[in-house]
């Protein structure tokens, strides 16, 4: 095929698998060749805990008392009403903020959110901020709605913002910045000092170039949280904000698709920037997202799965890694440990870890080389059958004291 007869990033995208794909991949080889019990996979964020109870009832009850159009047909464009309403009500109750349905975009899921929100504000050549380590699809879903994505390192003792290199990396074409918390591949929550203070910075340059940054905060571990820690709601720090949310994560649906932007009726020109939204997600073919789905969110909201086990998982495995003398940041959310490689080039790590039937994904696709990513929405019982192999892991490198 010659080159200009399609579209030569697309192809790429479609021809290179994401490293977490291929590790996933090698991880059922080497099942098929040692058993399913003796490989340790780490490499994908997929939820181990079922969706709460009255997501099966609900479901059921749907199927029986719901028929056709009303269940099966298209919904308006930007979701059903009395779904966004549902949605807006939970919001403003549970977080104290003003919120309208007319301001809530039903979509599949965080990625669409995501891509939807990018393409509504970004212009050509604009620049949207991430701060490291970040989710890996975000510099694809940034670059396809024309922009740049710039990197921003975060303190890598807490994996909080460095506000200095955020102030370094801003420029006349920043458009957004993207806030992740809990933060996938880290787990760490960003305090409320942090965003108080990320807020009144971004406050303060938009006023200067008298032009908004935007805050694109993408929220699907926002339940994910452990030991009473609380996750800020955006909206109430700062008024340019638009909330990415999804229900992969906390109802265990990620295969259902479905989630919701929300912009904030304060911002500025609100009505504008919704329409927007509204026309990214006709351009991109992202209307009318899963209806069965949309009903079952509307008499399930507020409802999560219990996480309870995340948070043994987790105590369970830093502890041990720590004990083997690992270095992670706590993460007090999602289902990520961010570990230190104790060689520089975290590839070489991983390979060596895949020696013990480890498998961990290096944290260089996340902006963040020299770290792996250990993902432990896992069953406890692999967690602790995984744990000799750390042990050998550590003794390779001396780390045993
Ligand atoms: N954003 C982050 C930080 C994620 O970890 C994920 C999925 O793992 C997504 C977005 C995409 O979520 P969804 O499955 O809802 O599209």
């Amino acid at each position: 095929m010659r080159r200009m007869d399609m579209n030569q990033r697309m192809y790429e995208l479609g021809s290179k698998r994401s490293v977490i794909r291929e590790i996933f991949e090698f991880g059922k080889k080497r099942a098929a060749e040692v058993g399913a019990e003796n490989v340790y996979d780490f490499s994908l964020g997929n939820p181990s805990v079922n969706p709460p109870e009255i997501v099966k009832d609900t479901l059921s009850e749907l199927l029986s008392t719901v028929e056709g159009a009303a269940l099966h047909g298209y919904s308006s464009a930007q979701g059903d009403l009395s779904v966004r309403k549902a949605i807006a009500d939970y919001i403003a109750k549970t977080q104290n903020v003003k919120t309208d349905p007319d301001y809530i975009y039903m979509t599949c899921g965080a990625a669409a959110s995501l891509t939807i929100t990018l393409s509504a504000l970004c212009n050509a050549g604009d620049e949207v901020i991430a701060f490291t380590p970040f989710f890996t699809e975000y510099r694809v879903f940034t670059e396809t709605a024309g922009a740049k994505l710039v990197a921003v390192k975060s303190d890598e003792k807490t994996f909080q913002i460095d506000f200095d290199e955020l102030e370094k990396a801003i420029t006349p074409k920043t458009a957004a910045v993207l806030v992740n918390s809990p933060n996938n591949p880290s787990g760490v929550v960003y305090t409320e000092e942090t965003i108080k203070k990320l807020s009144a910075f971004l406050e303060k340059v938009s006023k200067e170039r008298g032009k908004p940054i935007y805050i694109i905060t993408d929220e699907p571990y926002r339940e994910l949280v452990y030991g009473g820690v609380k996750v800020p709601y955006l909206t109430a720090y700062y008024k340019n904000t638009f909330v990415c949310y999804s229900y992969s994560k906390s109802l265990s649906l990620p295969g259902e698709r479905i989630g919701y932007i929300f912009v904030n009726p304060e911002m500025e020109n609100a009505r504008q920037l919704y329409l927007a939204v509204c026309g990214a997600g006709r351009a991109l073919g992202y209307v009318c997202a899963p209806v069965l789905f949309q009903k079952l969110i509307a008499r399930c909201v507020g409802a999560v799965s219990d996480v309870s086990v995340y948070e043994k998982n987790r105590d369970l495995l830093a502890g041990a890694l720590r004990k083997d003398g690992f270095f992670c940041v706590q993460p007090d959310g999602a289902f990520y440990l961010f570990v230190k490689s104790p060689e520089a080039d975290a590839n070489k790590f991983c390979e060596r870890a895949k020696k013990y039937d480890l498998l961990l994904v290096p944290g260089d696709d996340f902006g963040s080389p020299g770290f792996v990513r250990i993902a432990y929405c896992v069953s406890p019982d692999m967690i602790r059958r995984s744990l000799p192999s750390f042990e050998k892991l550590a003794a390779e490198y001396e780390l045993i004291k």
